[in-house]
């Protein structure tokens, strides 16, 4: 007995392997369910506070984001190479981390900044105090 497959071929042209949806189709391949994601993806989702959150993120993120969902569906798919998506997963960390440090500096300066009257970093305070003699 052999189990259901997907019936899309894959970017190779080797038949999909993915276990189907109702459709016949992995979620992969499935143009329908693929439209809805996105639609739902358009109008925010179900989850707010993802969505919010998702909306803050700046264009080079997004695409990052948007890039490794297509990856992930490749790699259910069978299309993309486990080990691609995992390289690319650990590539998009690092990314993650570097764009971190950048906001967590900017918050923290604006921080600062305020909790001196708006009169400049603590790092700039620091670096023009003078020691009374
Ligand atoms: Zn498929």
């Amino acid at each position: 007995m052999t189990m259901p497959a997907c019936q899309s071929t894959r970017r190779d042209g080797s038949p999909c392997r993915a276990t189907p949806t109702a459709s016949g189709r992995c979620f992969a391949h499935d143009e329908k369910l693929r439209q809805k994601t996105a639609d739902g993806r358009r109008r925010g989702g179900h989850n707010k506070a993802t969505a919010a959150r998702a909306a803050r993120l700046p264009a080079d993120m997004k695409a990052l984001a948007s890039q490794l969902m297509e990856a992930i569906s490749e790699c259910y798919s069978g299309e993309l190479d486990p080990k691609r998506l995992s390289a690319m997963a650990s590539g998009a960390g690092a990314v993650v981390r570097v764009h971190e440090v950048g906001e967590f500096t900017q918050r923290l300066d604006a921080l600062e900044a305020a909790a001196n009257g708006g009169k400049g970093t603590l790092a700039g305070l620091v670096s023009t105090y003078r020691r009374p003699s």
